[in-house]
């Protein structure tokens, strides 16, 4: 491919001396770059070679004219074709103050269009209606005016001549400053010493490694001291790439367009929901508009979304609500042996209050028993609150079922989920699992930490945990928190716009670690079975200690957790898996490895080895200590 340059202008010859020297003159006779310079009024239909005129807006200076320039572009796109050494329509820029900002990034994608044509403005511009027909994208130089196009368009031309293939000598574009995160290092010639001052004497030493080093250390010393804003992006992807975060079971990493969106709300949305001004409504609004955003990813109207702080929140809301509002409903509460401490330990809660708690028990795959359930739900049983997806396991459970089971033997009864490690990673659709309420929090989407929601079947009557300024039906008083219900809107709406998608690149991770773990490490014991949700991996290494593998494997940047996030300080053996029956030689020794669809497959090949040689390292030790 030859890449080909036009400048359309009103003023070639500034141009093409430009381009008569050095470099550039030299790729051209070479043939690797066709640079031409038109003149656009070569092209005008007027007698008197007109190509501007006055505005119709008024004001001073005048417009440069539709009718040569299109002529221009048109003809010389016929041309091209006809000649047929380009095979791509030619790609039109606009210079303009109004454009994005050159780059050199920029520069790396124009260098792929075989033909690009620059147009130059001069005096105000351009009528706009050249814009809409024929350019294809604006380009600026930077936040400042000059006098005509010409200018930029010379540097945008150089900068991508000088990226063409054989323009410059082998590797000389590769290190330079902003090609990379980093400013190029400095550069020194002949002689050595001059005026006393000495080049670095490590350049003379002759050892390539350590150059490198020195390269790398001293550009980022500079980017550092010149360039502060380049810097800080260099540091956030060195951490970035050198962090291998696979606990996202416990939280993630905050979305960038969650940040983007709330930081815009912060900014400038400020006003409290509740006030009736202009802010205030407008407030309402964008609230408004993200109940009715996070309704839909679970198939339920707006009214029924009630938002909380957290999931805790809200299963502690769901099922002590729930109770209180109806004292009639029963005594009896019924929750799976393997339940989150925010469901479990209300539940604790309200049976020291004189109500009855049935634990289920789980066969062990984690999958609560549907024979002990139908023999426990009574007409006295008010509630029943099984999770969806378990937090260690990834154990799905069959809510349809469950729900009725429950409600064939007592219509009355309310189902209640705890759905925080299904919502935004596999389908919730609340008619389809047959929920009454369900609970979910942003922080385990990408989203922020600091906000959930209760979704609340109209009809059922709950009584509120928090009492005071009314909002949210007079069900949950306290100031929205508008920032993270909108940061969380906009990203459940593209978790559940693309469950399938991210649950394959979720599910092909999990696979590099079941067989690489499977093949590595002949102890090991894969307590989640093929068929859990693909966003968790629990395995075990029996006689290890999970808290010993997962300070080893931290050491090189791996992070992984000892059971539940939420109660991992605690010492107590993990329930879920005394529940599924396992002895306490595997359960010390499970680790929870938990993925996100932004983790990739080479993080996960990394991960993977990593653990395999940190438990081949300890099972070496322990032999070695016998
Ligand atoms: N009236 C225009 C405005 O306010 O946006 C500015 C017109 S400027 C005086 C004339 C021409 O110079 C523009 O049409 C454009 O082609 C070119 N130009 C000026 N500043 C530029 C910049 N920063 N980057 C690219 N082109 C620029």
């Amino acid at each position: 491919m030859t890449n080909k340059i036009d400048i359309l202008t009103l003023f070639p010859d500034m141009v093409g001396a430009a381009f008569q020297e050095s470099i550039i003159a030299r790729a051209v006779s070479k043939g690797l770059l066709t640079l031409n310079c038109h003149q656009i009024r070569k092209y005008t239909t007027n007698k008197q070679g007109k190509v501007d005129d006055y505005p119709y807006s008024g004001g001073p200076g005048l417009v440069m004219a539709y009718q040569p320039i299109a002529d221009c572009i048109r003809a010389l796109s016929a041309e091209a074709s006809a000649q047929g050494d380009n095979s791509e329509k030619p790609y039109v820029i606009y210079m303009s103050p109004q454009g994005k900002p050159f780059n050199q990034k920029k520069a790396q994608q124009l260098v792929q269009k075989e033909h690009i044509m620059i147009l130059c403005g001069h005096y105000e511009g351009v009528d706009e209606r050249v814009l809409e027909e024929f350019v294809d994208e604006e380009v600026s130089l930077g936040d400042f005016v000059l006098t005509g196009g010409e200018i930029p368009a010379m540097a945008v031309a150089d900068c991508i001549a000088r990226l063409i293939p054989g323009v410059l000598a082998e590797g000389s574009a590769e290190k330079e400053s902003h090609t990379g995160l980093l400013l190029e290092y400095p550069q020194y010639t002949r002689p050595a010493e001059i005026e006393g001052k000495k080049i670095p004497e490590i350049l003379l030493s002759g050892k390539h490694d350590e150059i490198e080093k020195w390269q790398v250390a001293t550009a980022e010393k500079r980017t550092m001291q010149k360039r502060p804003d380049l810097y800080k992006i260099y540091q956030e992807e060195k951490i970035k790439s050198q962090t291998y975060y696979f606990d996202n079971s416990a939280t993630t990493r905050q979305d960038d367009s969650v940040t983007e969106e709330m930081c815009d709300i912060v900014k400038f949305l400020y006003g409290n929901p509740s006030s009736l001004h202009h802010m205030g409504l407008e407030a309402e609004r964008k609230l408004t508009e993200a109940r009715k955003k996070i309704a839909e990813t679970i198939g339920a109207t707006d009214k029924e979304i009630y938002f909380t702080a957290c999931a805790t929140e809200s299963n502690n809301w769901a099922l002590r609500g729930y109770l209180e509002a109806n004292p009639r409903a029963g005594k009896k509460i019924l929750i799976s042996s393997t339940e989150h401490p925010s469901v479990g330990e209300t539940a604790a809660f309200l049976e020291k209050s004189g109500y009855q708690v049935e634990r289920l028990p789980v066969n062990n795959m984690g999958i609560v028993d549907l024979d002990a359930l139908k023999g426990a739900i009574t007409a006295d049983t008010a509630i029943v609150s099984v999770m969806h997806v378990n937090s260690e396991t990834g154990a799905i459970q069959p809510l349809k079922e469950i729900s009725a089971i429950a409600r064939t033997i007592n219509p009355n009864v309310i189902v209640h989920s705890d759905c925080v490690q299904s919502y935004g990673k596999i389908p919730v659709r609340i008619k389809e699992l047959g929920v009454d309420m369900i609970s979910t929090s942003a922080h385990k989407i990408h989203g922020p930490r600091g906000v959930g929601f209760l979704y609340i079947k109209s009809g059922i009557r709950i009584a509120p945990l928090l009492c005071g300024g009314g909002q949210e039906k007079g069900l949950r008083s306290g100031t929205e928190n508008l920032p993270a219900i909108a940061g969380f809107a906009l990203i459940a709406e593209k978790a559940c716009h693309n469950l399938a998608e991210n649950e394959n690149t979720v599910r092909e991770l999990n696979n590099i670690f079941r067989q690489t773990l499977q093949e590595e490490i002949r102890a090991c014991v894969i307590i989640s079975s093929e068929d859990t949700c693909p966003y968790v991996l629990n395995v075990a290494f029996p006689g290890l200690r999970a808290e010993v593998i997962q300070h080893s494997v931290e050491q090189k940047g791996v992070y992984i957790s000892v059971g539940s996030a939420c109660s991992s300080h605690k010492k107590d053996r993990s329930p879920t898996l005394t529940a599924m029956g396992y002895n306490n030689n595997v359960i010390d020794g499970a680790i929870r490895i938990s993925f996100t669809y932004q983790n990739t497959k080479e993080q996960a090949e990394f991960a993977a080895k990593v653990i395999c040689a940190e438990v081949k390292k300890l099972y070496g030790r322990r032999k070695g200590s016998r």
